[in-house]
């Protein structure tokens, strides 16, 4: 029995960011785990900008703000493992936020963290003259998420996770407990199940997560020029590689499942960029892209139990879900080993939106 204990048999419905980070965290610990996933290309987790930014997000204080700062905490050795294992780096770099302060903003009130335009130019030259001040966050970040994903898999795959692409179609519930999964693969059992279908959640089960469509681009500056050496987050958000590719992002649209690039999408994100930092005016636009984040009434995630005994919830990452993944990891897996949802995880519960009882 505790020999079993150690070694749930998991199935992970979703194979983005969440599905993977969980399922390498399980088999760390030693459990058998299968991942159906759809398809990662459409994976909210390739799409993002990367950003690991508690601070620049403006977090009110709270659970998850303690959620975030804590998984900020946990970078830097969770993706060190990640690349030890695998031999590929996901370019975690710690290279701190800058938070332009515009020309028409009260700079007296801004408050700690602050720096005034001398300042801003030192810590990052070029910025467009309406940027009069800024909130420098030192230790925000940011990671490579693409990359990410991939030694995620990698990992995955290095470690014994059975890897499966596939649709999961319906949930077969039988009194409290999912007995079976109903798939494009055919109909799957499992001890524990963790749903990790990120904006497409709803497909499977009726809790309140729908998609908010981010639209993406990014550019490459001409040869010998250097690109910027922090994330600068205004209206829109500069975010530079190290190879020197800039990504920008992102729209915030409420669409659905609306795909494709528009018009005033990407001319908002270059109007914004070319604002914040107007060199990149004559740079190369490489690549543009789309996705959507899983969202919830309160922009907050859902973790832990569900409405069935054996079925665990992790989603609703909204636009923090690359910086919450090692925690995210770390507390849904500890949870599904120990058969007990984690204490940290009880203000994210799935019926917090029921109205409350008269
Ligand atoms: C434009 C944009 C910018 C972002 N920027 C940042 C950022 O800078 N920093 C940050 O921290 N976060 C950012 N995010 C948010 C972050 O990407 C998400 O919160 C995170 O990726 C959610 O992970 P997930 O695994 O829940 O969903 P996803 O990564 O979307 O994965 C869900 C997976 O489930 C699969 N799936 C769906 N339905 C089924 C089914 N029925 N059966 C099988 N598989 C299924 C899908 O194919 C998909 O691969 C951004 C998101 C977007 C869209």
């Amino acid at each position: 029995m505790e020999m079993e204990r150690r070694s749930p048999d998991v199935l992970i419905l979703g194979g983005g960011l969440m599905g993977l980070a969980i399922a390498w965290e399980l088999a760390e610990q030693g459990a058998r785990v299968q991942v159906l996933g759809r398809n990662l290309q459409e994976a909210a987790g390739r799409a993002a900008a990367g950003m690991l930014a508690p601070e620049a997000e403006g977090l009110p204080p709270g659970p998850f703000l303690e959620l975030a700062l804590a998984s900020r905490q946990m970078y830097g050795n969770w993706v060190a493992k990640l690349e030890a294992l695998t031999g590929e780096s996901v370019d975690y770099w710690p290279c701190g936020i800058l938070k332009p302060v515009c020309g028409n903003s009260p700079v007296e009130d801004m408050g700690p963290g602050q720096s005034l335009r001398p300042e801003v130019e030192i810590l990052q030259p070029g910025l467009g003259p309406g940027v009069v001040a800024a909130h420098w966050y030192p230790q925000d970040g940011q990671v490579d998420n693409r990359r990410l994903v991939a030694a995620l898999d990698q990992g995955c795959r290095l470690r014994g996770v059975a890897l499966q692409t596939g649709e999961a179609h319906r949930l077969v519930v039988e009194d409290d407990r999912v007995v079976a999964v109903e798939t494009s693969a055919g109909r799957m059992e499992a001890d524990q199940i963790v749903l990790t279908a990120g904006a497409w959640c709803r497909t499977l089960l009726n809790i309140p997560v729908f998609p908010r469509k981010g639209q993406m681009l990014a550019l490459r500056p001409p040869q010998g020029v250097s690109g910027l050496g922090r994330v600068v987050f205004g209206r829109a958000y500069l975010v530079p590689r190290r190879d020197g590719r800039l990504v920008i992002g992102a729209t915030s649209e409420d669409v659905g499942f609306t795909p494709g690039l528009t018009p005033a999408g990407l001319g908002y994100l270059l109007q914004e960029a070319q604002w914040l930092y107007p060199a990149l005016a004559d740079w190369t636009v490489e690549e543009c892209w789309w996705g959507y984040r899983p969202t919830t009434p309160d922009e907050l995630p859902i973790l832990g139990p569900s409405p069935y005994e054996n079925l665990v919830l992790a989603t609703g990452h909204y636009r923090n879900g690359v910086l919450l993944a090692p925690i995210t990891a770390q507390l849904i897996a500890e949870g599904l080993v120990r058969r007990r949802p984690h204490p940290q995880l009880a203000a994210f519960r799935w019926n917090r939106f029921s109205a409350p009882a008269p």
